[in-house]
């Protein structure tokens, strides 16, 4: 199957002689491209900026991890009945002298176009796992730590030795471990990640399916595989005061996993009125803004000191 996109310039707006028009005519294919295959786009002077914000972010990944300039934060995650905290999501920030903090959404597609995703989630995946080990010498009430997976590792067939090898390195229990892989990963090749899936299960880690809902992917596909949690995407829970709809969906999750005996965390809690909703539904877990926002280091780890404390 062939899919053609196009990028159009037009005269005189776009530029007054033939390269011009050519580079720019170029640059809005290569927008068409991104957005989805077989599309067209006219070009339009604010994807000069973009395409030179896009090609700084890559220039400077590169050296990034040289460079030391990535770090973990770490947002709690709570048990919805007794208010006690029951994991920990391990949150990859970057912060570039050039660039300042760059968000995730920027920096993370870029890594995946680029490849540079596997040496980043390579490391992501050690410093959150090092991280977990040092709370637990300390005494600290961590029960698990989750770490956000792309799909570009997922796919690798050395993936599940990987993770294994940084288990034993960091002498971590597997069970501790929770990997979050979204639904589309795991339908694009259904095959391996059946594999894969019960490889990482062999071992004892934990499985979340992150996003979940977006994806439009069926739960009763999913349940043939190993998958230990679902996290409902925060757009859901965005719009559960004012959307029956997405209401509806939240409580349909909730109840099927839980049938299913699959754990269930809603994301981006943000208010009361969400939090009594899932209460009522009886979804174990949630995690947002109500709750903790991402955490350094150093202040997870006094969040964690305080649960001791009273606990
Ligand atoms: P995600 O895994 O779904 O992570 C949740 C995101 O929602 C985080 O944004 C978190 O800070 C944000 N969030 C949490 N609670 C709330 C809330 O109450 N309200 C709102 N509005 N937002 C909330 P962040 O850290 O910017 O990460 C964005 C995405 O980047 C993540 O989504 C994940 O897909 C990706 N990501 C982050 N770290 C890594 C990583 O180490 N590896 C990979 N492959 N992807 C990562
Ligand atoms: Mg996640
Ligand atoms: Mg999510």
């Amino acid at each position: 199957v062939v899919t053609p996109s196009v990028g159009i310039a037009l005269y005189p707006s776009d530029g007054i002689d033939a390269q011009t028009l050519l580079k720019n005519a170029d640059l809005a294919m290569y927008f068409a491209k991104r957005r989805s295959p077989g599309n067209f786009s006219y070009y339009d002077a604010a994807m000069n900026a973009a395409a030179l914000q896009r090609f700084t972010i890559e220039a400077q990944l590169r050296g990034a991890m040289a460079r030391g300039e990535f770090s973990l934060h770490y947002q709690p995650q709570f048990d919805v009945r007794h208010g006690s905290v029951s994991g920990m999501e391990a949150l990859l920030r970057w912060n570039n002298a050039e660039l300042g903090l760059v968000p995730p959404s920027q920096f993370i597609p870029v890594a995946e176009e680029t490849g540079l995703i596997l040496e980043i989630g390579e490391w992501v995946l050690r410093e959150a796992c090092a991280q977990a080990r040092r709370w637990r010498d300390q005494g600290l009430p961590l029960l698990r730590m989750a770490v956000n997976v792309s799909g570009q590792q997922f796919i690798l067939r050395e993936f599940p030795a990987l993770v294994a090898a940084i288990i034993r390195e960091t002498g971590i229990d597997a069970s501790m471990l929770e990997l979050e892989i979204t639904e589309s990963v795991v339908m694009n090749d259904e095959a391996w990640a059946e594999t894969a899936l019960g490889l990482l299960k062999a071992q004892g880690v934990q499985l979340a399916i992150d996003d979940f809902g977006t994806g439009y992917s069926s739960l009763g596909r999913l349940r043939n595989f190993a998958v230990d949690r679902l996290k409902i995407d925060r757009s859901f829970v965005a719009s559960l005061s004012d959307n029956d709809e997405d209401r509806a969906i939240a409580a349909g999750i909730i109840a099927m996993s839980r049938s299913l005996r699959i754990n269930v965390t809603a994301e981006g809690v943000e208010s009361f009125p969400q939090l009594m909703f899932l209460q009522e539904h009886d979804c174990n877990e949630a995690q947002g803004y109500l709750f903790s926002r991402a955490l350094p280091a150093d202040d997870a780890q006094q969040l964690l000191r305080r649960a001791l404390e009273s606990a």
